[in-house]
């Protein structure tokens, strides 16, 4: 999803998940540092431009208006005042969701058996991280950010929350009664 404001990272911390999970198209360069084309990057994939230790090799040289520059994921979203009512459940309440950053989730959506590719989770954090990875596992599904899209298919601003099969196979009612069930447990707290 492209922002609307400009987002400088602060909030990304050691996060580099959306450079590691979605599909983008990110530059190449030539040695005199120019940028010469643009490449795909597969989701769950390391960015070529991904350091070691987190960040981007490139930041500084990224294109305006590349797909990259000031994004911001829907978990920034959910941290900044502005854009936070723009979180809303299926059933199209607003919602103050707080959730746990993406990269909480890295390792256990990079485990072999997951085949979903690209999933943005959005996992409440009222369910403490340990027991969240625990369901992520059970059930095979997790609650993630899908960008909300209009009849012509273009992406538009805001997203939604719904649970994510991770496996063809995965019983997604199943998956939403457990998790529903944790929530409750956490006791999150009611949509106005
Ligand atoms: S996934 Fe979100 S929090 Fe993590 S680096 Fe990307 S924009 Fe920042
Ligand atoms: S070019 Fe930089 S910001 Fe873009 S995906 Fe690669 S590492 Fe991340």
């Amino acid at each position: 999803m492209r922002s609307l404001f400009v987002y400088d990272g602060h909030l990304c911390g050691a996060c580099s998940y959306c450079c590691w999970a979605l599909k983008t198209p990110v530059p190449r360069f030539v040695p005199s540092g120019e940028v010469i084309e643009e490449e795909v990057q597969p989701a769950n994939t390391a960015c070529r431009w991904l350091r070691d230790e987190g960040g981007c090799a490139k930041h500084d040289r990224l294109p305006e208006g590349s797909a990259c520059r000031g994004y911001a994921c829907p978990w920034v979203l959910t941290r900044i005042p502005e854009t936070r009512r723009l979180v809303r459940l299926a059933g199209g309440i607003t919602y103050p969701w707080s959730a746990h950053r993406p990269d909480v989730f890295q390792s256990v959506l990079a485990e072999p058996w997951v085949e979903a590719r690209g999933v943005m989770p959005l996992v409440p954090d009222c369910i403490p991280a340990e027991k969240a990875i625990e369901l992520v596992r059970r059930t095979a599904t997790i609650p993630a950010a899908r960008s909300r899209r209009d009849i012509h298919g273009h992406v538009v601003d805001g997203f939604d929350v719904a649970l994510e099969r991770l496996t063809a196979s995965a019983d997604l009612e199943a998956g939403e009664e457990i998790w529903e069930k944790a929530l409750r447990e956490a006791g999150l707290p009611q949509a106005a």
